[in-house]
């Protein structure tokens, strides 16, 4: 796969300052940012974030970025760095900060006892529905998620009962092992233990020799008042454990919006359809309509057309972040009879007669309609 040029895919030029570098970054970031490309469901989203992120790390940092310009892709090589808690969006939450809070401060690896390497346990997510009730009001909910735990029966050594874990002969259990890449000596990780060191002849078999086996656990989360569908609540810790002592991931619960029977939410706003026959329509008057606290009535004036909007101010939802609510937009649906009488059938011809004898006055679009129609088909 060739890869794009660093610069080209932050749109600066070679020579951009370190302004401008994390200005394009922050640009892009949040345009390709996966929280706010809910409804783009395709790898393409994400992979556009992967690579701007990717070009920023590099140019924002000098050494790398003067590697590069001297050596191109072959210069740096992204994959040297980070364990694989680092795949999050980590630099998203480094650069702008969470949704909810608290930062991403333990990404990456470290060194655990013994020089081994630490990673830190991938993030996990969890879909949850919620009603458009529930988001407006907020709710505590309890989730079953999976936790892990040592195995039983090894006691969480991952080697079967009655034999042991052996040194791994390759890295003389470091964990780490000096590779050449390009034009620099790196440390990699262990490719024949992974990373722990160890090398277990005869795993444990309840576990396979993992050392710890996956139940479940419920988890206590207050959904906060006014979330919205595609946003997500990070649960620090409870994602999956990290490996050689590092620390574990977090889980993400992304919330999905139930469809609602009534209410459609656009934001904090919401709007409705309301039917209103056309003889309320025609001669105005006072209409019930619904708004997530309750019914409420408004008036409407003689001649209201299809399709008007009536705006309730704060009948919409108060947003997490926001001061006010949002306002709800009723829509009027204006109702055509059905299943006639033959006795109303004759009445709405003759109310026809009565307003064809008033002309054009009678139908608002009429005049204006009858003259598009003569510029369409001339
Ligand atoms: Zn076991
Ligand atoms: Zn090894």
């Amino acid at each position: 796969m060739s890869k794009r040029d660093y610069y080209e895919v932050l749109g600066v030029a070679k020579n951009a300052s370190e302004e401008e570098i994390k200005k394009a970054y922050r640009k892009l970031a949040m345009k390709h940012h996966p929280d706010r490309n809910q409804h783009d469901t395709s790898k393409d989203a994400e992979d556009k974030f992967k690579e701007c992120k990717e070009a920023y790390e590099m140019l924002s940092d000098a050494p790398k970025r003067a590697a590069y310009d001297q050596h191109g892709h072959a210069g740096v090589d992204p994959n040297m760095r980070g364990g694989p808690g680092t795949e999050g969006f980590g630099g998203f939450a480094e650069a702008f900060g969470d949704i909810f809070g608290d930062m991403f401060n333990q990404g990456g690896r470290g060194r655990g006892q013994g020089g081994r390497q630490v990673y830190r346990g991938s993030d996990l997510s969890y879909a949850m529905e919620v009603t458009l009730e529930e988001a407006a009001r907020g709710k505590d909910a309890q989730i079953r998620i999976p936790s892990w735990e040592a195995c039983d029966t090894c006691h969480g050594s991952g080697a079967k009962v009655g034999t042991s874990a052996k040194t791994c002969t390759t890295c003389a259990g470091a964990g780490t092992v000096q590779m050449r890449q390009g034009f620099f000596s790196v440390q990699q990780t262990c490719p024949h233990c992974r990373g722990t060191g160890k090398i277990i002849p005869e795993p444990c078999p309840s576990c396979s020799g993992q050392g710890k086996v996956k139940k479940q656990k419920t988890l206590e989360v207050k959904i906060p008042s006014g979330i919205d569908d595609g946003m997500r609540i990070r649960s620090t810790g409870n994602g999956e454990p990290g490996t050689n002592g590092g620390p574990p991931g977090d889980l993400y619960i992304e919330i999905r919006l139930k469809k609602h029977d009534i209410f459609e939410r656009d934001g904090d706003d919401l709007h409705c359809q309301v039917p209103v026959s056309f003889i309320t329509a025609a001669l105005g008057g006072e209409i019930e309509v619904p708004t997530l606290a309750g019914k409420a009535a408004i008036d409407i004036p003689e001649g209201t057309q299809a399709g008007k909007q009536f705006r309730l101010r704060g009948k919409g939802i108060k947003g997490v972040r926001a001061s006010y609510p949002g306002d709800l937009y009723c829509h009027i649906a204006v109702e055509t009879p059905v299943k006639l009488t033959e006795h109303q059938r004759k009445l709405l011809r003759e109310l026809e007669e009565s307003l064809k004898k008033g002309g054009g006055r009678h139908s608002p679009s009429g005049e204006s309609w009858t003259d598009k129609l003569k510029s369409f088909f001339s």
